[in-house]
């Protein structure tokens, strides 16, 4: 690296990652941080004292987003602003998410050991709900920042056990009293791990991530009927679970069919009611998720998973209907922040590639009222949503060291 660019403290960078790595540990390697449970307050709470302890200001909004913030030389001007999530998968691992809110953290405390003050403000944001494991639909808080969610929205949505969001806020103390949507930024730039082999198996550590795949994602409801497992003759049931096991096969069948241009579909969640030995059951509910490169193909799966739903639904004499959709990754990256990392790269002397995100990121919201970028690091093998998901900290250190110097050209410009 170009012995004029600024570099974290990696041994300092991996200790928080460990710290962190300890709140919600989940079979030795993994983690369970729902989001507003006892773990995530826990985890909430010692990010703050960090963040006090590294000069910040500390502000919480309406859905529980924090924001810290080091004042910039002049004030009145919009922050740099970084950030990403806390919270994990129900098996989940150390580095998703957390690996970019503990990289914020380290640019920050970073600026303070070289005694650098910036012009712009820096502010790290933790964003409520990204992984959507408790609460739909995924990465809710950065939404309802940017209002494509409403307050009343995100505090009145349930979990499975019917806890609303609203109450389990305001149980860990995160009900602040911050307007949404009130920092403003200049720029918004997000370090993640890839979540993919990609990096990995090239062996270039930086990912410069350039678009989206777009993505959608429905709940739909399947309604049938109660009968008797027993006297009820076939060509009389109406068995929601089977109207759902032909759709999930469906669906399974269309991510195969787009597969050669690097399409993918998956039904991650089913539920069932009565779920029980002797009765047929009455209703079922699924989640259904699909992606591709291109936005219009996406669109195209759309209408193929809507046909299929109507093929399943006939055969197995049952109602289907979408009951909740959003859809995600429509290319939000700007060209300004684009061009910020790969200059910095290059004067940085850092080989990087560029690459496509097929994840949802609190960035891509970000993007509507910011611009926007984001940088990949490897996870070994790809690995994540797992509890097995690792990251090498001498592969990580090149992506961090671009996010703190490109937080630091941009807010002196
Ligand atoms: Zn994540």
């Amino acid at each position: 690296m170009n012995k004029n660019s600024l570099e974290v403290n990696g041994g300092r960078l991996w200790d928080t990652l460990e710290a962190s790595g300890e709140i919600g540990k989940l079979r030795g390697t993994g983690l369970r941080r729902l989001p507003l449970s006892d773990a995530d307050k826990q985890m909430r709470d010692i990010f703050c004292d960090w963040a006090r302890k590294a000069g910040c200001e500390v502000a919480v909004d309406q859905v529980g987003n924090i924001f810290a913030r080091r004042p910039g030389s002049d004030d009145s001007l919009p922050a740099i602003a970084t950030g990403s999530h806390l919270d994990t998968q129900m098996c989940g691992g150390k580095y998703d998410g957390v690996l970019g809110v503990m990289s914020g953290l380290e640019v920050i405390r970073t600026l303070n050991d070289l005694g650098l003050e910036t012009k712009r403000p820096i502010e790290l944001v933790v964003w409520s709900n990204e992984e959507g494991a408790r609460y739909t639909p995924p990465m809710q808080g950065s939404l309802a920042f940017v209002g494509d969610l409403s307050l009343e929205t995100v505090l009145s949505s349930e979990d499975a056990d019917g806890l609303r969001f609203g109450d389990e806020l305001r149980r860990i103390g995160y009900d602040g009293a911050r307007p949404l949507g009130e920092s403003k930024f200049e720029a918004y730039l997000e370090l993640h791990i890839e979540q993919g082999p990609t990096l990995d198996r090239t062996g270039i550590d930086t990912g410069i991530v350039v678009s989206g795949f777009k993505s959608h994602g429905l709940r739909i409801q399947v309604t049938g009927n109660t009968a008797h497992v027993g006297p009820t003759p076939m060509d009389e049931r109406q068995n929601a679970l089977v109207g759902a096991a032909h759709l999930i096969t469906a669906v399974d069948a269309i991510g195969w069919q787009h597969h050669p241009e690097g399409g993918k579909s998956t039904t991650p969640f089913i539920s069932c009611f009565p779920n029980l030995p002797g009765i047929i059951p009455e209703t079922a509910q699924l989640t259904v998720d699909f992606r591709h490169p291109e936005p219009e193909m996406a669109d195209q799966m759309l209408a193929e998973v809507k046909a299929a739903m109507d093929a399943a639904a006939a055969k197995a004499n049952v109602e289907m209907a979408i009951i909740d959709s959003w859809t995600f990754g429509d290319n939000p990256f700007s060209d300004i922040c684009l061009k910020a990392l790969e200059d910095t790269a290059d004067t940085m002397g850092i080989s990087y590639m560029e690459i496509r995100s097929q994840a949802g990121h609190d960035a891509y919201a970000i993007g509507k009222v910011a611009p926007m970028g984001m940088i990949f690091t490897p996870c070994t093998g790809g690995v994540s949503h797992n509890v097995e998901e690792s990251i090498e900290l001498d592969k990580t250190l090149n992506g961090v060291n671009l996010l703190l110097n490109t937080m630091v050209n941009m807010a002196n410009r």
